[in-house]
Parts: structure tokens; C-alpha cells; sequence
């Protein structure tokens, strides 16, 4: 097939809710794709960040087709070896006490907003529902979730959305006054990714804990792109010196299997009880059958390697001091690179996407860097020279 019948095909047939860019991409290796035609694409992007170990990696692809041989699925009414075994390791690295597994980010984000109202149903009876969010913030795409994220321009066209949701600044004051008797829990996304990729700053964030702590809302991190080592820690809070209530993922957990789920404290151990919340594909065993290989593969050198890599890439684009790019920002391989006026990232993005360089754009006008955390020092270089020649 060519790139011009694909297209074709995908137009005729599907529904056109993707801006998509005018790139097909047949397959891939490590952190270089491959489209129809055989041109050779450097990834900066990981599929947004799911491809956490690499297109292709050896002990994914393994794991994934040892299990499917085994068992592909069974209900979860049912016992089965990858899901305990996947919610022991996640609770072990992280000192959280349970897990729960679903299968997208939006997904795993309406179950922690389940868990912060039943808490507080639960304690204190109705009339404490409501969940702070922050402002420029986003949550997913469910009509749950798009209430959640505080940002206007998701809040259109398919009313009505689902009460329960207000958005501060964040900054202590700025939570401070949209609170009340009504609230039960704030959600925050640590280094907020598609909003421009602004890294929270750590003094707001131990005063939120302490205002949690205080006020017995739930403290919920939203690492759907911030968890599974994107950061430099297996998860962001890490670095924050906080232990959440509920923690929510996605993106890189099953390295590119479909994949959500949380994790919760020991006091949310017990809300969600029996008959409370399911999902019919939540941890699949083949599903968690590679997140449990993903979570072999970012061991803690690989974790420290991943910080080290994101502080490369930012010194290394910085250094080119290219005319269209400013300042980067980010932790770990999430890197924001803001983009100066008289220029935009969509075009910016096509024009190196032309070149042979993946990359992905967020917020007003940045380009946004999430490149697979295997990535190697000979394919990040690949990279820069290609950003340095098309950009110059
Ligand atoms: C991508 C993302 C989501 C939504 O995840 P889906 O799997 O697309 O539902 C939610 N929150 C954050 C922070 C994200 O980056």
C-alpha cells in the first residue's frame, strides 16, 4: 500500500477527530520508526509517552507473546498471576497499599475522582463532592474527565458535563479560594504535559499536603504521563516528597499495550469494596504481563539514566541556541522547549517531522519532547543534528 491509498482509505472510512500529520509509520526499533516508504524516522514522541522501553524491545515483545500463548484473557472474576503480581511491584517501589488496573488514562482518572467521593460519602455523607482541579490542567476525554480539566476551551459542546468540579491557580492562596464544605479531594498533574509542560513547584505542593492533611481531602496525583520513569523516578511524586491518597497512570505503564490504572494509600485501601468498580479488560494478562517486563526493563540504573538523558537533551538544544527555540523546561524525558514569537510549533513540528525528526507540540507554543527512556546516545544525536540542520 502507498502512503497515498492509506490516506485515502483512513478518509473514506474513519471518523476525522485527529488532526493526523501527513505521515504514515509502518514500524519501528528502539526510538527510530519507519514509515510505508522506508523513510527513517528519529521518535521524540513515544507514542505520547506510552512507548516507555522502545519499539520492539526484546523482553516485551517476549513477555507479551509468552503470556498470549498462555491466556489471553479471563474475567476478572477470576484469580490470575500477572495482575497480583504487577500490583505487588507497583505498591513495593512506590510504598502505596493497593492497586486497581483499567485501560486508559481517562479511565483511570474517573476512578480515583470514584474513590475521592466515596471516601468522603462514606465518612461524612453527601454534600462533599467536589474535586479541585487546577487551572490549564487536563484529565482525558470522557465527558467525566473533560469536567475535570480546567481548561475552557474542553468545556464546549456536549453539555451537559458532570457537576462537581472547580479550578484554582496553583499556588496555596489560589486553592485556598475555591475551597469549602463541599470539597473532598484536589487532583493535580504534577508537571503538567499537555498544558505546556510546567513542572509544579515543590513548596506549593508540600502546602497542598499539609491543606489536604488538614482539611481530610484526598491528595491525587494524575501521573498518566508523568509515571512509569518519564520523570527520572518511577513516579513524579517521588521527587515531590509526598505520599498521595490515590495516583493515577497510563500512557507508559504496559509499554504500549493499552493500559490504566491506580494505586492508593493505605487509608483508601477499603473504599472501593466489591461491586464498586470494575473494568472487563482491566489488567488483561497479556496487558500486564508487559508492564510487569516494562517494570523489569526501568530498573532503578535505567530510572537514573532517564534523568540523565533529559538533562542531556536539554543541555544539547540549548546549546545549539537555534533562533526559533527559547528555554527548555521539564523533568527528566518530559521536555517543554518554548518556541519565540514569529514562529509556531505545528510548524516548527512539520517541518522537522519532514526532516526525519519526530516530535510533539503542547500548550500555547511549545514543542514538546517525550522520547522512549531506552533511547540511546547515538539516537538522541541523530536527533539534535537533525533539529540543528532543519531548524538552523
Ligand atoms: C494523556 C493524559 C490523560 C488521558 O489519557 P487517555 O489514555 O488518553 O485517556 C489524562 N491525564 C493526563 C495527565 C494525560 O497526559
Amino acid at each position: 500500500m502507498t502512503h497515498e491509498e492509506l490516506v485515502r482509505l483512513d478518509h473514506q472510512y474513519t471518523l476525522q477527530t485527529y488532526g493526523r500529520f501527513d505521515v504514515d509509520i509502518d514500524r519501528g526499533k528502539g526510538a527510530t520508526l519507519w514509515d510505508l516508504s522506508g523513510k527513517e524516522y528519529i521518535d521524540f514522541t513515544s507514542g505520547i509517552g506510552v512507548i516507555s522501553v522502545g519499539y520492539g524491545n526484546e523482553k516485551w515483545v517476549e513477555a507479551i507473546t509468552e503470556q498470549a500463548g498462555k491466556l489471553g484473557h479471563v474475567s476478572n472474576l477470576f484469580y490470575t498471576q500477572p495482575y497480583a503480581r504487577l500490583a505487588e511491584v507497583l505498591c513495593r517501589r512506590t510504598g502505596m497499599a493497593g492497586a486497581f488496573f483499567g485501560n486508559s488514562g481517562a479511565e483511570s482518572n474517573e476512578g480515583a475522582i470514584k474513590v475521592a467521593r466515596k471516601y468522603s460519602f462514606d465518612k461524612y455523607g453527601k454534600g462533599r463532592g467536589t474535586v479541585l482541579t487546577l487551572n490549564n490542567s487536563f484529565h482525558g476525554r470522557t465527558v467525566t474527565t473533560l469536567a475535570a480539566t480546567g481548561q475552557d476551551v474542553f468545556h464546549n459542546y456536549f453539555f451537559p458535563f458532570t457537576d462537581g468540579f472547580r479550578y484554582a491557580d496553583p499556588t496555596i492562596d489560589g486553592v485556598k479560594e475555591v475551597a469549602g464544605h463541599d470539597v473532598c479531594a484536589i487532583l493535580v498533574e504534577l508537571v503538567q504535559g499537555e498544558g505546556g509542560v510546567f513542572p509544579l513547584d515543590k513548596a506549593f505542593i508540600h502546602d497542598l499536603a499539609i491543606l489536604c492533611a488538614e482539611r481530610d481531602w484526598l491528595l491525587m496525583v494524575d501521573e498518566v504521563q508523568t509515571g512509569v520513569g518519564r520523570t527520572g523516578t518511577l513516579f513524579c511524586f517521588q521527587q515531590y516528597g509526598i505520599l498521595p491518597d490515590v495516583v493515577t497512570f497510563a500512557k507508559g505503564i504496559a509499554g504500549g499495550l493499552p493500559m490504566g490504572g491506580f494505586l492508593v494509600s493505605e487509608r483508601c485501601r477499603g473504599v472501593l469494596g466489591p461491586g464498586t468498580h470494575a473494568s472487563t479488560f482491566g489488567g488483561n494478562p497479556v496487558c500486564s504481563a508487559a508492564a510487569l517486563a516494562v517494570q523489569d526493563i526501568l530498573d532503578d540504573a535505567a530510572l537514573q539514566q532517564v534523568a540523565e538523558k533529559g538533562q542531556y537533551l536539554r543541555e544539547r538544544i540549548e546549546g545549539l541556541e537555534l533562533p526559533c527555540l527559547g528555554k527548555t523546561r521539564g523533568l527528566g524525558l518530559m521536555i517543554g522547549v518554548e518556541v519565540r514569537d514569529g514562529f509556531t510549533n505545528k510548524d516548527l513540528a512539520a517541518r522537522l517531522m519532514d526532516a526525519g525528526l519526530l516530535v510533539l507540540t503542547a500548550g500555547h507554543n511549545v514543542l514538546r519532547l517525550l522520547p522512549p527512556l531506552t533511547i540511546t546516545k547515538e539516537e538522541m544525536d541523530k536527533g539534535l543534528a537533525i533539529l540543528d540542520r532543519t531548524l538552523r
